[in-house]
């Protein structure tokens, strides 16, 4: 379904969320919520509107924190610091956002529906057609609505987008603008550090902000640190206030309530569970997928100047290559200098190329998975191991998105592989590639999921298709950790979906 830009969409400025105080807080609610992206944000503004009075905890500031730096967005916005990185045969950072909007903060905001054949293999995987295709449609048609989402406008694509288009064309491969839930984007290009226009639509910007009109109260600055129970029924969250400066301990919140949905994430979900007095059971943890990738960097004669323009406005696929998805991406000056230098590139030339650069970010729907736990500190303990068909995957995507750079007027190319060096061909670089090992990559993932997965076998799922846990009374899961299997697109508006069907499940059950 298409809508017209600038119609339909709610936007409301972000909600008023309590902060910090040395004072110990009691809430009562009846459902308390546990984290405000995605799936905890979706499920809120359904119960709310149900007229359900709902208290939501978030371990991030009450406020957005924006500076046009990365050193500010790690400190405020990223969970734990942006530090998170999985072990395996290769290291690779995660990255998780973290404040009332979640990982919408700072991510580009990219919406794709979950293919068709996923979700129709999540019914069969299930034994339940909640989730499949036909039923998510009407979903996703609301979500396309009330987020705004529409395709990158070319007036706020910038050049780094029009570029992968026209190259994309030229090498024949099927691609476009890509849709986001931006309705106000201006195109300034710093998503990752989030947005100071409130063109993004945030879900502090919409589910929070109704969700809050209809009575929802939202407690930052909060580590929830542990349930509450009455033998095998949870009965609420307890944690504790860290100052968001400082991160000085402050007052201990209780809220008490009759149901508690858990959705701090990908990561957060298990990362909480594993510090728990509950045992929600085996699977917990097990089965991360990430979506990781590599880039592709262009240089070009003609300036690019990708900071300007949407953050990832633009995509192609090669239809040879399922699961594979190349899309732009920017990345801020000072990233791209350091780019630059583990390329040996001296300062000066790098000033120099800087306005020059174009780059594609090659993400897989990963077949390769790893665990989640947690360290005694707190910090969540990540294992990843890749298989040798994902890694091919990867240089396949990056080998066609050399091609597209190329068509599209970059002269030479780099990629942050070592040993790999400057190439002018799409076949010099997948030479280059060829013996080049996973350890040998600079990867990003900063799509975590599928860590505490539904199903209807305890040993092998954490919640029951509807989002309930198998082995607790009024608790439920509703965030991106729920997925079966990976998704392949990125994951927030499915996210969504899915909080948004599991918290009128979660109504009706009364
Ligand atoms: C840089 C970046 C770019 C991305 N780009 C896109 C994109 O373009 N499109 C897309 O679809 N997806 C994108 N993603 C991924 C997407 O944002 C996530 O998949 C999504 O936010 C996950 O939603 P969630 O509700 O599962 O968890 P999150 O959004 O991670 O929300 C969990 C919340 O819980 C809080 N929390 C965790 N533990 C605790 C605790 N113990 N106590 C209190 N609070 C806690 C966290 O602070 C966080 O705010 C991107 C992510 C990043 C980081
Ligand atoms: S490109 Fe800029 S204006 Fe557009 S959504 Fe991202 S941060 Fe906001």
């Amino acid at each position: 379904m298409r809508w017209t830009p600038g119609q339909g969409y709610l936007w409301k400025p972000a909600p008023q969320a309590d902060g910090y105080s040395t004072l110990d807080r009691d809430l009562e609610c009846d459902v308390a919520i546990l984290g405000t992206g995605p799936g905890g944000a979706a499920a809120a503004r359904t119960l709310a509107d149900l007229g359900l009075r709902v208290v939501l905890l978030e371990e991030g500031p009450p406020e957005e924190r924006f500076r046009p730096n990365q050193g500010a967005v790690m400190r405020y916005h990223m969970q734990e610091g942006g530090g998170m990185v999985a072990t395996g045969r290769a290291l690779m950072p995660i990255a998780a956002g973290r404040g009332v909007g979640g990982g919408t903060l700072i991510n580009s905001a990219i919406a794709w529906r979950c293919p068709d054949t996923v979700l129709d293999s999540w019914s069969d995987l299930l034994g339940d057609m909640r989730y499949s295709a036909a039923n998510m449609r009407p979903v996703y048609d609301w979500l396309w609505e009330y987020l705004g989402i529409w395709d990158t406008l070319p007036a706020v694509a910038g050049e780094n987008s029009e570029l992968v288009i026209r190259g994309a064309k030229v090498a024949g491969y099927p691609g476009g603008y890509l849709a986001r839930y931006t309705p106000r984007c201006v195109g300034c290009g710093t998503c990752y550090y989030g947005c100071p226009t409130g063109g993004k639509a945030s879900t502090n910007h919409n589910f929070l902000a109704e969700a809050a009109t209809n009575g929802a109260r939202i407690q930052a600055d909060t580590v929830v640190e542990d349930f509450l129970y009455t033998g095998d029924r949870v009965v609420g969250l307890v944690g504790r206030m860290k100052h968001p400066d400082t991160r000085e301990p402050g007052g201990k919140v209780t809220v008490r309530a009759a149901k508690v949905i858990v959705a701090a994430g990908g990561i957060g979900t298990p990362r909480f569970l594993a510090g728990t007095r509950l045992d929600l059971g085996p699977a917990v943890g097990v089965g991360l997928h990430t979506h990781p990738g590599n880039a592709v960097f262009g240089v070009c004669k003609h300036e690019v100047n990708w900071w300007k323009g949407a953050t990832q406005g633009a995509y192609f696929h090669v239809p040879g290559l399922p699961g594979v998805l190349p899309h732009t991406s920017s990345l801020p000056p000072e990233v791209a200098l350091l780019s630059l230098a583990g390329q040996g590139v001296a300062a000066p030339e790098a000033m120099k190329l800087l306005p020059h650069l174009a780059g594609l970010l090659v993400m897989i729907s990963d077949h390769s998975s790893g665990t989640v736990g947690r360290w005694p500190d707190g910090r969540a303990k990540l294992q990843y191991d890749f298989s040798d068909e994902d890694v091919a995957r990867i240089k396949a995507g990056m080998v066609a998105s050399a091609e597209v750079l190329l068509a599209g007027g970059a002269e030479w190319l780099f990629c942050p592989v070592a040993g790999v060096g400057r190439v002018d061909t799409a076949a010099a670089l997948e030479a280059g590639l060829a013996d080049r090992t996973i350890r040998d990559f600079t990867l990003y993932a900063s799509h975590p999921m599928s860590t505490c997965r539904m199903g209807h076998d305890p040993v092998t799922s954490v919640i029951r298709p509807d989002g309930r846990s198998h082995r607790y009374e009024g608790l439920y899961l509703s965030d991106s950790s729920i997925f079966p299997t990976s998704l392949g697109v990125n994951p927030s508006v499915t996210t969504m979906a899915m909080a948004t069907l599991i918290a009128a499940g979660v109504a009706r059950a009364g």
